[in-house]
């Protein structure tokens, strides 16, 4: 596969490609080599302004509402065949802006594909309901639009949070102004490009590039947006709802996780291993589902950190685009914030079983995969989100304890549970604080099945069919026959 990438990229407004209006750049880094690839357009609080007048008069256009629901998912069915054209190139630039291995930059495009045709099918599904009101009145409840959706999207996976959210908005009527993150924001021109090829209406999609606490702050801040879907971390998350709580805003609010699986002590420890290696070292941990905390019944606990350690230590770790198995953190910062609550967890009495710094001898962002034993619930590394590939062991003797020790954080993004007892499965699936629930396999689920925060991991959902309730609004009409 080629190397090479574009080394200047712009922002889509009003369909059309923009420079930044004041003429800035953001310098975009390759996380593998720490050396710069390319540049973006810098998009400030006036191209925000400009982005969200196009959606604007998109919306007041009618040209989306005017459109009949089949032919609104038709156009995510032609964004997706679009999309597929680009292929190569978003798994290069997955590798070369966001630290993806190759495997993971191509899926990205099927799993977007997916996405685009889930909600695209949908878009003639959403139906309303009659409500009987007796003889001379009819009732009946509309999926109302809000108009101007805007979007907050994190670096990890830019391309299917983004589109997802924006297939949502589409199908329902609304307009978009997606903000992409300033680290990784090129897989979402080429998704930009897709919307433009597909024939999307100009101001539909607007994606603008800029600093979070710029371009960002501008966005959920303006005063002729009506919605907010924000994913990022729950700091961030927290200056958005205050800004949105000014204009009273609707919020799809998914932030971090602190995400914990319980091992039982029948379970298949083979399964486990893999099943929990994935889980935390798929994309070096940089997944707000991360299973970040194994819960081990202890008469298992030393031959499933064994196993687990195995699996870390049998990882390569190197650029994406060489095919290796672990690619870096999205940048130095990030490298060195993981670093440094490893070292609080050994300060703080934990124990290294692999792993804990940074990988010697290779010039980009690598951290080594990481297991932490010898973990009490109530350490900093066992309730903070390190977004790296650092897994804390923490053992347990009865499921009362494993469930409270689960449910022991503020977020409530995943949980899971491995065990061979159907009957134990369910019990501990209901008492468990989470978005989601995964048994015998982390990640059990995906496009189609809702997910999203319970506690400080946020609210609304994204996936699934009940994704789309949260880009509508209930309109009721009664009428005197
Ligand atoms: P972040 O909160 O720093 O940034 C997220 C986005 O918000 C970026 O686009 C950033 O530019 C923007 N932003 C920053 N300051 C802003 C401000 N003041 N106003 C408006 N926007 C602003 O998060 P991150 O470090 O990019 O991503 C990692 C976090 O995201 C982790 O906590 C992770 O768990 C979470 N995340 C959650 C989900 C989910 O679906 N629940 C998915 C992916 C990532």
């Amino acid at each position: 596969m080629s190397r090479e990438i574009r080394t200047y990229w712009k922002n889509y407004i009003g369909g059309t490609w923009a420079d930044g209006s004041a003429g800035g750049r953001i310098s975009i880094t390759d996380p593998a080599t720490g050396q710069p690839i390319g540049e973006i357009a810098c998009g400030t609080a006036a191209d925000i302004d400009a982005a969200v007048a196009a959606a604007r008069a998109c919306f007041t256009s009618r040209v989306l509402q005017d459109m009949t629901p089949h032919e609104r998912g038709a156009m995510m069915f032609r964004i997706a065949d679009e999309l597929e054209k680009a292929t190569d190139e978003i798994a290069r630039v997955e590798c070369f802006d966001n630290g993806k291995t190759l495997a993971n930059g191509r899926a990205e495009v099927p799993l977007t594909q997916r996405y685009l045709r889930y909600y695209g099918g949908m878009a003639d599904k959403l139906e309303g309901r009659q409500i009987p009101l007796g003889p001379g009145f009819l009732d009946y409840t509309v999926h109302a639009p809000f108009g101007v959706s805007a979007q907050i999207v994190p670096w990890n996976g830019p391309l299917p949070v983004g589109a997802r959210s924006i297939a949502c908005a589409l199908v329902t009527g609304n307009t978009v102004v997606l903000k992409s993150p300033e680290d990784s924001p090129l897989s979402l021109v080429l998704f930009a490009e897709a919307c433009e090829r597909a024939g999307v209406p100009a101001g539909a999609v607007n994606i603008v590039c800029g600093f979070g606490a710029e371009a960002g702050a501008a966005l959920v801040a303006h005063r002729d947006i009506d919605h907010i879907v924000f994913t990022g971390s729950v700091e961030t998350g927290k200056s958005v709802l205050r800004a949105a709580a000014e204009r009273v805003i609707p919020c799809v609010m998914e932030l971090g996780g602190k995400s914990g699986g319980i091992v039982f002590a029948d379970a298949d420890l083979d399964q486990v291993a893999t099943s929990a290696a994935a889980g935390i070292f798929k994309h070096a941990g940089q997944i707000c589902s991360a299973g970040s905390r194994l819960i081990v019944h202890r008469s298992i606990h030393d031959d499933v950190v064994t196993r687990l350690v195995a699996e870390a230590e049998a990882l390569s770790v190197g650029p994406g685009i060489e095919g290796c198995d672990l690619g870096p953190l999205i940048s130095a910062q990030q490298l060195e914030r993981v670093e440094a609550l490893c070292r609080v967890g050994v300060a703080e009495g934990a124990r290294l079983a692999t792993g804990g710094a940074r990988v010697a001898g290779l010039d980009g962002f690598f951290m080594a995969p990481t297991v932490f034993t010898d973990v009490r619930p109530d350490m900093r590394i066992a309730q903070e989100e390190f977004f790296g590939p650092v897994v804390v062991v923490i053992p347990f003797d009865t499921c009362e304890e494993a469930i409270a020790i689960a449910n022991g954080t503020d977020y409530g993004l995943a949980a899971g549970l491995y065990t061979r007892d159907l009957a134990l499965a369910h019990k501990v699936a209901d008492r468990l604080v989470a978005g989601q629930v995964y048994v015998n396999q982390w990640w059990v689920g995906g496009v189609e099945t809702p997910f999203g925060g319970m506690k400080r991991s946020g609210y609304g959902r994204e996936k699934g069919q009940e994704a789309l309730l949260g880009y509508v609004q209930t309109k009721n009409v009664g009428i005197k026959l």
